[in-house]
């Protein structure tokens, strides 16, 4: 059978790989460090040592390969170790365009260790493709950053279009796919050249484990060499039983994603009818500026994550993200329970993240529960704001 498989199929069967030697469903966990040499002194395996390699890696590998549709894939032992080594594969006084509004945990370690290295950062404005042309260094820029939707207000970029500009000046573009996941978007598709994955938080999908993917496009395996060299030498290698914990989490992928993709959409509505609220950051409002290109270019939902921007300010965020019972006052996201976030809080002082604003991770809870909750916490933020010695 030819047919290209669905997301769906390639994630609850785990690409239906079996054990050969026990025709065990669930591959084995392998925690081996070293691998047994022949007479000849030779590894028949190809396997020597697991900083390298582990035969574990190989299906989830496989897996998110499939699912990205791209030439290759490498687990690393967290995203931040994914993205770095994109970064780290690039040579003292190259260039790179980044967001300026981008993951907090890039935008802290490229302003501190990549410039330090020597590469030199422009951010961008990336909601126009003019400004983004414009930043282009001819024979300096080497790579493009993209994050859509981006974390944390969820502003969408079109992959398509920065691709084309990218290539036209010989620049790579990579992609952080970790809000979106290959199950609504998949950037190679689009002209990406490498996609990252943070697998801490929807691809592993419970909140337990940290992890992190590269993906290459077909023709740009050179580079998949690189990072290996790169894993291996900088150690930023997965441990075998994440791996294992990894494979069994992405199984259940793609029902996660949709549900909080549907539930994350009502939730968006429900606060866009609060009186409390200024602003719902969600693509899938079609008020959103991003939502015609996010249509176009999602699959099946707009994501599980969405932020809101309170009229109170900063002081009633806080008490609004202290006054919810059900979700949770927590960092990180894609996990099975909604979290809130103050993300500003959580940032360093100079982050553009507007200080009203709160981030959802929309879990799988019932929607009516998640929505009674945040009515509960408006009501109960209301009441502190108007009591007479606030
Ligand atoms: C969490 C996150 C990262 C970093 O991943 P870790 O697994 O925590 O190292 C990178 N990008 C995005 C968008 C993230 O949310």
């Amino acid at each position: 059978m030819t047919q290209k498989r669905h997301p769906e199929t390639l994630t609850a069967t785990a690409l239906g790989w079996s054990d050969p030697e026990t025709d065990a469903m669930a591959m084995p966990l392998r925690p081996s460090t070293s691998f047994l040499r022949d007479p000849n002194d030779l590894d028949r395996t190809g396997r020597m040592f697991t900083r390298d390699d582990n035969p574990t890696f190989a299906q989830p590998e496989a897996l998110i390969n499939a699912l990205e549709g791209g030439a290759g894939c490498l687990l690393f032992a967290s995203g931040m170790a994914a993205i770095t080594s994109v970064f780290q594969r690039l040579t003292p006084g190259d260039h790179v365009i980044l967001p300026e509004l981008v993951y907090s945990g890039l935008r802290d370690w490229m302003n501190i260790h990549g410039v330090r290295w020597g590469l030199e950062v422009s951010y961008v404005d990336f909601s126009e493709l003019a400004l983004v042309q414009a930043a282009i260094i001819q024979g300096k820029t080497k790579v493009i950053w993209l994050e859509t939707p981006s974390n944390p207000t969820w502003g969408i970029t079109d992959i398509a279009a920065i691709s084309t500009v990218a290539h036209a000046a010989g620049v790579l573009v990579a992609i952080d796919n970790t809000v979106a996941t290959p199950i609504l978007t998949r950037p190679l598709e689009h002209g990406a050249d490498i996609v990252v994955h943070s697998c801490s938080k929807y691809m592993n999908g419970h909140g337990d484990l940290i992890a992190g993917a590269v993906v290459v496009a077909h023709g740009q395996s050179a580079i998949l060499s690189d990072m290996q060299k790169l894993r291996n030498e900088y150690g930023g290698v997965l441990g075998s039983f994440e791996t294992w914990l990894l494979l069994r989490g992405m199984r259940t992928l793609s029902v996660r994603v949709k549900t909080a993709s549907i539930s994350a959409l009502k939730i968006a509505e429900f606060l866009d009818g609060c009186g409390a609220v200024q602003q719902v950051l969600y693509p899938g409002l079609p008020h959103h500026p991003g939502h015609d290109i996010a249509a176009k270019q999602m699959t099946g939902g707009f994501g599980g994550m969405l932020s809101f921007r309170l009229k109170g300010g900063e002081v009633a965020a806080k008490i609004l993200a202290g006054k919810v019972q059900i979700i949770r006052q927590a960092i990180s996201f894609g996990s099975t329970e909604t979290v809130i976030e103050h993300r500003a809080g959580m940032e360093k002082t100079d982050s553009p993240t507007p200080r009203d604003m709160l981030r959802v991770s929309v879990g799988l809870e019932h929607t009516d529960d998640l929505i009674a909750d945040l009515q509960h916490a408006m009501d109960a933020m209301q009441l502190e704001l108007d009591a007479p010695d606030a």
